[in-house]
């Protein structure tokens, strides 16, 4: 069985296809400036690196140019369309509609399109690449799989915000959650780690990369998480504040001094550890200020992420009346083994204990607990397009 996985945003477009197999992958590669005069193609397939300069004037063309080189006669991988067995999107919001994912009809071209005003930003253009494969490649099937559907069993107590009902009512302000997909291929992981079932297991995932969320797993779905309404909310991240009283916005924008699309950018695309620090959205870059140079906002974005980071353990251990795991993943939790130190120092009360040394690893999978931990820690790499894959593989195998 063969998978196409995509991932399209606005201007570019991910892709990787999987043999489930042996859950190889065959091809993975990226489509850039989509309506440039320059776009790009790049990829890699048998351990080479290709790459051209096209010009796709939009998703449609970019998504032809990738079925060509999934067939191209020197480094394919098919010689045939109808070798894709199904083809996998990662889509970032199913609202309430989508508790699950779901292969694509008709019918849900137009429930998609009721759902762009939610995540206005990308679901436009996850909707753009599933039509553009329904166009290119018809008799293939093609499976949306969403960023929310793994919080969509969240206890209404969890998801709801204690706003006017009618918000909720006409606008849908709810907590949805997002990054589930990572979320719960972790879960999953850390679950046959410790030899526990999925379904009677209790985890909490942090996913820490630009985009940071924390989720408490319980009997094998989301019961509560860190983002919410939009990807604001939560611990900071790169550019984005995360939890802070909102009653600054009333006041900022009764100051005259901000429009509403300012205090958009302000907190979407200024804060977080940029914003604290005046120097760089990159954990990286962060990090090397405030150790080899000890700037103090640096260091304050540091501390921010890691005071954060350990509330949401303390709220989901408490929600979850303990937990068997805690898992790190994303491009921080996988390779900040110093951010893992941090957050998980004098956490012993809760029954979190880390062994130092085995914790210094970037990017493994790995048991970091130390003997007698009660909370098992764990590295875990995320992998969405191998999540993507096996979902829609099973959605689509016996049809
Ligand atoms: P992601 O969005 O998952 O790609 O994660 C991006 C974030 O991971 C950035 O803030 C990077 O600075 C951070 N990151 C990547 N490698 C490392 C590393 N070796 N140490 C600390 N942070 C890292």
């Amino acid at each position: 069985m063969k998978i196409l996985v995509l991932n399209s945003g606005s201007s570019s477009i991910k892709f990787q296809m999987l043999d489930m197999a042996t859950k190889e992958t065959l091809i993975k590669g990226l489509v850039e400036r989509i309506g440039l005069e320059e776009s790009l193609i790049s990829w890699k397939s048998g351990g080479e690196k290709y790459k051209k300069t096209m010009h796709f004037p939009g998703h449609k063309e970019g998504l032809a140019a990738v079925l060509d080189i999934l067939k191209d006669r020197d480094h394919g991988v098919i010689s045939d369309f109808n070798e894709i067995d199904a083809v996998g999107h990662r889509y970032v919001h199913g609202g309430e509609i989508y508790k699950d994912s779901a292969v694509v009809t008709e019918e849900d071209i137009a429930a998609l399109e009721g759902l762009n005003h939610l995540a206005p930003l990308h679901n436009p253009h996850n909707l753009v690449g599933v039509r553009a494969m329904l166009e290119l490649i018809p008799r293939v099937p093609n499976v949306i799989v969403f960023d929310t559907s793994f919080h969509s069993r969240m206890p209404e107590k969890a998801y709801m915000f204690a706003l006017p009902y009618e918000l909720y009512e006409k606008y849908g302000i709810r907590r949805y959650g997002f990054h589930g997909t990572s979320h719960h291929y972790v879960a999953l992981e850390a679950a046959s780690m410790i030899n526990k079932p999925f379904e009677k297991s209790k985890i909490i995932t942090c996913h820490m990369g630009n985009g940071t969320s924390f989720s408490a797993v319980q009997n094998g779905h989301s019961v509560d998480t860190s983002l919410g309404f939009s990807t604001m909310c939560g611990i900071p991240m790169g550019t984005r504040a995360g939890d802070f009283d909102p009653g600054i916005l009333t006041h900022l924008l009764n100051t005259g001094d901000f429009t509403s699309d300012d205090l958009h950018d302000l907190i979407y695309k200024k804060s977080g550890m940029l914003g604290v620090s005046g120097i760089s959205s990159d954990m990286r870059d962060i990090e090397q200020k405030a150790w080899n140079e000890k700037d103090k906002r640096a260091q304050l974005a540091l501390d921010l992420v890691h005071y954060h980071a350990k509330k949401y353990i303390g709220a989901y251990l408490s929600v979850m009346n303990g937990a068997d795991a805690l898992v790190f993943t994303a491009g921080i939790g996988e390779n900040g083994w110093e951010t893992r130190e941090e957050i998980c120092s004098d956490m012993e009360f809760l029954g979190i204990q880390i062994d130092r040394e085995k914790n210094k690893v970037r990017g493994k999978r790995v048991d970091i607990s130390a003997p007698g931990s009660r909370v098992k820690v764990l590295v875990i790499p995320t992998n969405e397009e191998l999540m993507i894959a096996e979902e829609t593989l099973s959605l689509t195998q016996n049809r």
